[in-house]
């Protein structure tokens, strides 16, 4: 079968190749790829800036937001032939730790966790794949080509918890929502905050392309330019872009009592501002700064849920390009008006 496959750490040594079929060790339930999403971490990756092969070989397939057809569900899984499914990204360390032995894999912590198409396990970017049945989520079969959205969705699943959660320490009535970059992740945060009551806006740097439309579809309010030029204090930031100043002055602008999650994974940047002001502005306004990163099984789940209770015709949106596994370098070359792009291994 064809694979694309990089050399991990190894700039320019991604390619699209014949590969083996996937072991039966990697489980019992049989895939066919439909499409498979690309993301930040897919560039880094093949900039040779991040990834990890399997134990004892030296290429990993890349690919972690898929969305496949089940060709064989083996003997024990509910699953049937021709089942729309996704694989879920990371497994729990092999010691394992305290989190890990509690099924919140996401909270790893020990940094042991394997993750496919990323760190040790096969990804699912070739034409058949496999997993073990109880890390495939059954996606509902109206979402069709849609399901490739799974793994960003839990992604926001998971961080839209973490602020509830951590809200619930003191009385706390949001009616705010600030959503700082208009990426699939940030989109995705602005639909499932457009459900609940609260007003929700949008930041980003765009001002032409699909992204401010898709948020005004929300109901949502749509803005360029600096965080600190916003005419209210928002109750809630969710921060998706990872840039230094954005987060810097996300910290400065929430409301008293408010929550910053970040999502975003940025590097470098300049300090702006001295970190004992930073920390003085989130004590004096009780806030809370929480990270958030991967899912597990229960946000994947949800995500499923939420996924399947969404506007089709808008959510069809965010997939703005496709591009066949052969040009999958034309897939991880960022364009203006991309929002999501997918490399698509088969029609459905
Ligand atoms: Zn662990």
């Amino acid at each position: 079968m064809k694979a694309i496959t990089v050399d991990p750490m190894q700039s320019g040594s991604a390619r699209y190749e014949d590969f083996p079929e996937p072991d039966v060790n990697e489980g019992s339930v049989l895939v066919e790829a439909v499409a498979v999403g690309v993301c930040g971490t897919d560039v880094d990756i093949v900039e040779g800036n991040y990834g990890w092969a399997p134990p004892g070989k030296s290429r990993l397939v890349l690919g972690h937001e898929s969305l496949g057809r089940v060709i064989d569900p083996g003997p024990r899984s509910s699953l049937k032939r021709g089942d729309l499914v996704v694989g879920i990204v990371r497994r729990p360390d092999p010691v394992p730790c305290p989190n890990c032995a509690v099924g919140e894999w996401d909270m790893c912590s020990n940094g042991l966790y394997t993750e496919r198409g990323i760190k040790e396990i096969h990804g699912f970017m070739s034409e058949r794949w496999r997993t073990e049945p109880e890390y495939a989520i059954k996606v509902d079969a109206s979402l069709g080509i849609l399901g490739v959205l799974l793994e960003p969705m839990t992604v926001i699943t998971k961080a839209i918890e973490q602020v509830f959660q951590a809200g619930q320490r003191a009385y706390w009535e949001p009616k705010t929502v600030l959503v700082t970059g208009a990426g699939p992740i940030g989109l995705l945060a602005a639909l499932r905050f457009s459900v609940r009551n609260l007003q929700v806006h949008v930041l980003d740097r765009a001002d032409t392309g699909p992204k401010p439309d898709l948020v005004r579809a929300l109901g949502a309010t749509y803005h360029t330019g600096s965080v600190l030029d916003l005419d209210f204090d928002p109750d809630i930031i969710v921060e998706c872009t990872g840039v230094g100043p954005v987060i810097a002055d996300s910290i400065q602008k929430v409301a008293s009592g408010g929550i910053i999650c970040l999502t975003g994974v940025g590097h470098g940047g300049v300090a702006s501002r001295a970190v004992a002001d930073v920390a003085k502005a989130v004590v004096l306004k009780n806030n809370v700064i929480v990270g958030s990163v991967n899912a597990n099984k229960r946000h994947w789940y949800r995500a499923g849920q939420n996924l399947a209770n969404s506007d089709r015709a808008w959510l069809s949106r965010l997939i703005t390009r496709r591009e066949k596994p052969q040009d999958f370098q034309k897939a991880l070359e960022r364009q203006p008006d991309d929002v999501k792009v997918s490399i698509q291994f088969c029609e459905i």
